[in-house]
């Protein structure tokens, strides 16, 4: 199908953006790599009457290493942030996760902003986001506001973003150094949305497991964080006892749903394994670095 007619703006700046989805009185929409969004238009889900195009605004696309902190521009590619020196030294998590998203054509035109916004319930972004903790910086007319990424996604495909506002930036604590992390993602086919995904960060502190947050996705509404698992695992020593407590409580606190790739019951048990797995490398991985 064809997309339904929409006025078109190309936006040069952000002040003229957020002007122009204000005009539209919340029935405007940003495009940014258009990779969700075009989809979207042609079944005829969306019915914008302005599409505000964000790509011709300059300084929107960066990586930028700010001392104890990361800031990321919303209409930075998905393909900039795979190959970014900064993102493999201080967030090699996210590095990795990036080579799962989708295909690289259109990791060439996907953006970050664009990811967050769409907040699938199977994409990367949005967990990596979640689990590392990022704040977004929001813009409107009325000015601009932080949103803990643990307070952005609502429910699948709906963000805490309101009518008029736009994405300005993710801001990331870094990792600190010596971080175990993994990511273990299984889908159909490679580029496929993941059918469960889990990914771990953790430190050795004294040969007990410390900051350890486990971060989850393809099994539920929203991605999500494994809070008890997190609350079983701290402070311990890593025991095949204590990651196998760690599993249960996973696999008790998700939902996910049943549809044409997996069962609820398959999923439920996937990400189990995917969890054990996470952890186990994490562990490994942060155990090398305190032990050089
Ligand atoms: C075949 C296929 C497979 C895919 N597989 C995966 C996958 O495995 N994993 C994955 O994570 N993604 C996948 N994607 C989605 C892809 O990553 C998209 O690029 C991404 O979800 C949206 O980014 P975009 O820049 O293209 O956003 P757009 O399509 O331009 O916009 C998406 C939504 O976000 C809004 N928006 C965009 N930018 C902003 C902003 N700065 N502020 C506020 N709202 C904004 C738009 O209004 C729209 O509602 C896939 C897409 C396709 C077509």
């Amino acid at each position: 199908m064809k997309p339904p007619p929409f006025e078109y703006l190309a936006a040069d700046s952000v002040d003229a953006a957020v002007q122009a989805l204000a005009d539209s009185g919340g029935d405007g929409k940003i495009i940014a790599g258009g990779q969700s969004l075009l989809p979207m238009l042609n079944f005829r889900l969306l019915r914008p009457s302005v599409l505000v195009d964000i790509n011709r605004i300059p300084d929107l696309a960066y990586v930028r290493d700010d001392g104890d902190r990361i800031r990321i521009g919303p209409l930075t590619r998905h393909h900039a942030l795979e190959t970014s020196n900064i993102v493999a030294t201080e967030l090699p998590v996210l590095h990795e996760a990036m080579g799962y998203v989708a295909h690289l054509a259109i990791r060439n035109r996907g953006t970050i902003g664009g990811s967050l916004s769409h907040a699938d319930p199977a994409a990367e972004l949005p967990m990596m986001s979640l689990l590392l903790d990022a704040r977004l910086e929001v813009q409107s007319l009325a000015g601009r506001r932080t949103i803990e990424a643990q307070d952005f996604f609502l429910g699948a495909l709906t963000t805490a973003l309101e009518d008029g506002e736009m994405l300005v930036e993710v801001n990331l604590p870094k990792l600190r150094k010596g971080t175990g992390w993994a990511f273990e993602e299984v889908a159909r086919r490679s580029g496929d949305f993941a059918l469960a995904c889990v990914a771990v960060t953790l430190n050795a502190d004294g040969g007990k497991i410390s900051d350890v947050r486990i971060g989850m996705m393809g099994v539920g509404e929203t991605p999500m964080r494994a809070t008890e698992a997190e609350r079983l695992l701290a402070g311990q020593r890593y025991s095949d006892a204590v990651v196998a407590a760690a599993v249960e409580a996973i696999r008790v606190a998700v939902e996910p749903n049943t549809d044409l790739h997996a069962s609820s019951a398959y999923r439920r048990h996937l990400v189990g394994i995917l969890a054990q797995r996470a952890i186990a490398k994490a562990w490994d991985r942060a155990m090398e670095a305190a032990h050089g």
